[in-house]
């Protein structure tokens, strides 16, 4: 894995933050909650500050774990609020470079792969529940399950595209070939996510 390991210091509480992840956009100081964007050489904070509530997770950030004989590191996480809820998406990369998405809800473990970047103009009210959606190429036959509206309540450690605390987050969950699919619009990312749900014990975790 490369490692850049550069450091920089938080806009809001002057705290280091380790930057040790190439492609990140966003990074969350430890200390204060604060969100940054990385721009060139510096940092630039962008929302409220927040500090996400840990649940006893397994996953944190810094990790290492081996998700089908690949080994990754845990490098940040979202979480995503609705009415009367949350869930949390830890972002994993692997010792081959690629990345992933491990959803967190409620006990219910899903790994993530981006396959598709997304037309910025497609809006969550364009995929309608109980119906095929029409995504060019091999995506189109996913079958939409359910459409939410979220908001991101906050991230930890380095994510790989920019957010800020609050603003909207549109999902639409569905099916394809018989594997979970996450369509993801957020301002900064507009994508399609092909998942494999698993079980705790069907992960090590060092
Ligand atoms: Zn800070």
């Amino acid at each position: 894995m490369s490692i850049v390991s550069r450091s920089f210091t938080c806009p809001s509480c002057g705290a280091p933050i380790e930057h040790t992840f190439p492609g990140a956009r966003s990074l969350v100081c430890n200390y204060c909650g604060q969100t940054s964007h990385l721009n060139a050489d510096d940092l630039e904070a962008a929302g409220d500050k927040h500090l996400l509530i840990d649940y006893g997770s397994v996953f944190e950030i810094g990790q290492r774990g081996a998700f089908q004989e690949k080994s990754f590191t845990v490098l940040g996480r979202i979480r995503l609020a609705y009415d009367g809820g949350f869930w949390d998406e830890w972002f994993v990369q692997f010792d081959d470079l690629k990345e992933g998405w491990i959803q967190e809800d409620d006990g219910q473990f899903v790994m993530f792969q981006k396959v598709k970047d997304l037309q910025t103009s497609l809006k969550v009210h364009h995929l309608k529940v109980g119906q095929w959606t029409t995504f060019e190429d091999q995506y189109e036959k996913t079958f939409i399950t359910h459409t939410s509206s979220a908001t991101v309540q906050g991230g930890e450690g380095q994510l790989p595209f920019r957010i800020i605390p609050g603003e909207p987050a549109d999902f639409a969950d569905g099916i394809l070939k018989g594997r979970p699919v996450s369509v993801e619009l957020l301002p900064d990312e507009q994508a399609l996510f092909v998942g494999v749900p698993f079980r705790l014990d069907q992960i090590s975790l060092n």
